[in-house]
């Protein structure tokens, strides 16, 4: 038994937009960031996928996804971003996930761990050359480097940081954050402490920002066909363009014809001003059609425009279709995709609810039942 809502996950567009990383990265590796259940797109499939086309490790906020990784077979170092804090630590040495550290305070407990699993455990560092919310300051970098080395049965396998403005081609932030990264690192020639991968690029990072490739790049919503500044970026993206991976259809499960002067759904927020036809869609906000799409989304059918109309409730959501030909209940209805001739993106849904790109996937991947397709 299915949903009447389905989000289709097209398998051929994120191998397409992880080659068109790949092209950008030059000899850099990849590590796709598959965090929130891969931007709602399935992080299991979608590392999997990634993994066929050659990624060369992971990158999950919590520990627990790195877990269900490596419980569905995925082999590469899984990086964990966040929540590397001693409850977590058993579960990441257990399922030899790679811990980024911030402080030198987790060591201790790591070190007993990986000592008593019998082998040693490699780590990342992360350095706060600018984002101002995670990892070592740059003046504690050295101090932090030789809290590791001293540190037994644990080894230094990378060093990361984060640009806060990557997707801003405008600013000279991300220059100044990549020159600041590459003035700590510097000082590891200092120690004997082997061949270190640093990574800076995010998506922006890899599409925008020169010099920032390193030895790994971390692309995530361009994996899933967005690019990070939006629309602006889809605008003056060159070939090859990213395909969106995500599809997000329902169906019609009524269609009524009301009078002039009905009022629709709760607090009759819309009202018709002719004689109407009202597409009925069994999809609302907790779908992730969030509330504040009312009086601003379209949707297609039969690959036309056509407004919502009145308030989105849980489960519900109007559209007026009159200047639709004839549409019956079991229509396909497109709230995110293509459908025929037309296409409502993710940058264009985000514009009407106010937010970006990775929060629209997130919403619709992780509420609604996913199809892996092609
Ligand atoms: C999420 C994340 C990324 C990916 O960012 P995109 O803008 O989606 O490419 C890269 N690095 C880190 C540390 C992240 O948390």
């Amino acid at each position: 038994m299915e949903s009447l809502n389905r989000v289709e996950i097209s398998r051929s567009a994120l191998i397409h937009n992880f080659q068109v990383c790949r092209q950008l990265a030059g000899d850099a590796a990849i590590l796709p960031l598959v965090k929130a259940d891969g931007y709602g797109h399935g992080m299991i499939d979608c590392a999997r996928i990634f993994a066929s086309q050659g990624a060369a490790a992971f990158g999950v906020a919590e520990a627990i996804e790195g877990v269900r990784l490596r419980e569905a077979g995925i082999t590469q170092p899984i990086l964990v971003l966040v929540g590397v804090v001693p409850q977590t630590l058993p579960a990441i040495v257990d399922a030899r996930l790679t811990p980024v550290v911030t402080d030198a305070t987790i060591l201790p407990a790591l070190s007993r761990l990986a000592g008593a699993s019998g082998s040693e455990l490699g780590l990342h560092l992360k350095v706060d050359a600018g984002m101002g919310r995670q990892g070592t300051l740059p003046a504690d970098f050295r101090d932090l480097v030789r809290a590791v080395l001293a540190t037994p049965h644990l080894r230094l396998d990378g060093v990361m940081a984060h640009f806060p403005l990557a997707d801003d081609r405008q600013s000279d932030n991300s220059a100044e954050v990549l020159r600041t990264f590459q003035q700590t690192t510097a000082m590891l020639a200092d120690f004997n402490c082997g061949k270190c991968c640093l990574h800076l690029a995010n998506s922006g990072g890899l599409f925008y920002v020169a010099g920032a490739r390193l030895d790994m790049v971390r692309p995530g919503i361009a994996l899933y066909g967005y690019y990070p500044d939006g629309a602006a970026g889809t605008a003056t993206a060159s070939p090859p363009r990213l395909r969106p991976a995500m599809r997000y259809v329902t169906r019609i499960i009524q269609v009524r014809r009301v009078p002039k002067g009905s009022g629709l759904g709760y607090c009759h927020l819309f009202t018709t001003a002719r004689p109407s036809t009202l597409a009925v869609l069994p999809v609302g906000y907790a779908n992730g059609y969030l509330r504040n799409l009312t009086g601003r989304a379209e949707v297609l059918i039969g690959g036309r425009r056509a407004p919502v109309v009145g308030r989105i409730s849980m489960n519900l959501a109007l559209v007026d279709v009159t200047d639709l030909p004839e549409p019956q209940v079991g229509d396909e209805v497109v709230l995110l995709g293509r459908q025929g001739q037309g296409e409502i993106g993710a940058d264009e849904i985000a514009g009407w609810m106010e937010t970006i790109s990775y929060e629209v996937l997130c919403l619709f991947g992780q509420l609604n039942a996913r199809v892996l397709v092609d």
